[in-house]
């Protein structure tokens, strides 16, 4: 046989970290890969990402898992070079409103039961656990976990691409809508809303929140509990804060050039969708962020909004990620999750290997699409 022969042929249909991630993971692997993106890389939500890398809180075990296992390989990528302005480890730090301190202690047990490394602390233990924080402004307790990060996807994307072109992928910016062929019950490639076709022996869905939609042609029911979220990025300030943190009002981590991304969800109400597709929000409640943001940081410096992007954060129905290939159409797979950021390097590890392989990886047992029919 020869080596064109025996060559697998995927394509990609998504620029968001799960497209390019799982691209680049098959190019690895010796497949002939070809990235379709509706418009730009990191368009959608990887372009908005507060991107902390954790597994904090309560969830079922599988997708516990499989979190712990996408911190692994940034810890990997870490490793290989600590200097990286977009991938850091400063760990996270959470509180909740006055008067919640038991959920805080309940939370922190729970960690502390599952081998979660937690460390409730007292208003005065804070500067000696993460640096830079208002102390201050916590009411009660706080939790922090030193084992978590944060990443800016656009940067990762960026530099995956890289090795992707190194390793002769194929890319197709501003495709439009890119759909899957199927002929004979089973997926044969990709057209586009622009008229181009392109066959390939597999075909992964990565279309964030738009997967759904993409695969609804199909006959599939993948259902749909995308919210619409921000992210603010700050101008540059003068700041020491290393740790992700997520408090009542606003969540906040470092971004690469002294710079803050800001998040959360109480503005939600303020967010307007337009006809067009298009979200706006009035300038007085992006800064009120940035207000609350400045309450958290030691000397409370005056942070301003510099950009803010508004836009569906793609969250399956159920809020376990779907992964894997569609029953109804052989050789068409699927990745669809929250948290894409902790879990971009290893669903594009292991949704790759069942691509190539067509062994199934019993980590992803449980999120199957096949669940919903
Ligand atoms: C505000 C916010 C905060 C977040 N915070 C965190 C966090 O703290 N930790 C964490 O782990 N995760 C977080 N996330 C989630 C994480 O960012 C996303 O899960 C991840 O970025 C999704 O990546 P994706 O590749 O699935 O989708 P996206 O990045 O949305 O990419 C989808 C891609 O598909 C393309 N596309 C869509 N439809 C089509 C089509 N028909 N044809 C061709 N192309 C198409 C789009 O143009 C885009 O390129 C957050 C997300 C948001 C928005």
């Amino acid at each position: 046989m020869s080596s064109a022969a025996s060559t697998k042929r995927v394509a990609v249909i998504g620029g968001g970290i799960l497209g390019v991630s799982t691209a680049v993971h098959l190019l690895r692997q010796g497949a002939s890969v070809i990235l379709l993106s509706e418009r730009g890389l990191a368009s959608e939500a990887s372009g908005r990402s507060l991107s902390w890398l954790n597994s904090a809180g309560e969830r079922s075990t599988p997708y516990h898992q499989l979190r712990v296992a996408g911190i692994d390989r940034y810890r990997t990528l870490f490793a290989a070079d600590p200097s990286r302005e977009w991938l850091q480890f400063g760990g996270g730090l959470m509180w909740n409103a006055a008067g919640h301190r038991e959920a805080t202690e309940a939370r922190h047990a729970y960690e502390k039961s599952i081998g979660y490394d937690s460390k409730l602390l007292e208003p005065a233990d804070i500067a000696s656990a993460t640096p830079g924080i208002d102390a201050t402004a916590v009411p009660e307790n706080a939790i922090f976990n030193p084992g978590e990060g944060w990443v800016s996807l656009p940067d990762l994307i960026d530099f995956l691409m890289e090795e992707f072109h190194a390793r002769g992928g194929e890319l197709v910016l501003n495709a439009g809508k890119a759909s899957v062929m199927v002929d004979g019950g089973r997926a044969t490639g990709v057209e586009t809303a622009a008229g181009g076709t392109y066959e390939a022996d597999a075909v992964l869905v990565a279309c964030g929140a738009a997967t759904p939609a993409a695969v609804a042609p199909l006959g599939v029911n993948i259902p749909n509990g995308s919210p619409v979220s921000m992210l603010v990025l700050t101008k540059p300030v003068d700041h020491n804060v290393k740790a992700v943190m997520n408090t009542p009002r606003a969540a906040v981590r470092p971004n690469p050039g002294n710079t803050f991304a800001l998040d959360h969800d109480w503005y939600e109400e303020h967010i307007t969708e337009h006809t067009d597709g298009s979200f706006t929000i009035p300038d007085d409640v992006v800064q009120e962020l940035a207000n609350e943001a400045s309450k958290l940081i030691a000397g409370n410096p005056d942070l301003k909004p510099a950009s803010w992007k508004i836009g569906y954060k793609p969250i399956p129905g159920d809020g376990e990620p779907v992964l894997g290939e569609l029953g109804q159409v052989p050789g068409c797979f699927v990745a669809f999750t929250h948290s894409g950021a902790t879990l971009g390097l290893i669903t594009g590890e292991l949704l790759s290997g069942e691509i190539m392989t067509g062994q199934k990886h019993p980590m992803l047992a449980t999120f199957r699409p096949g669940r919903f029919s």
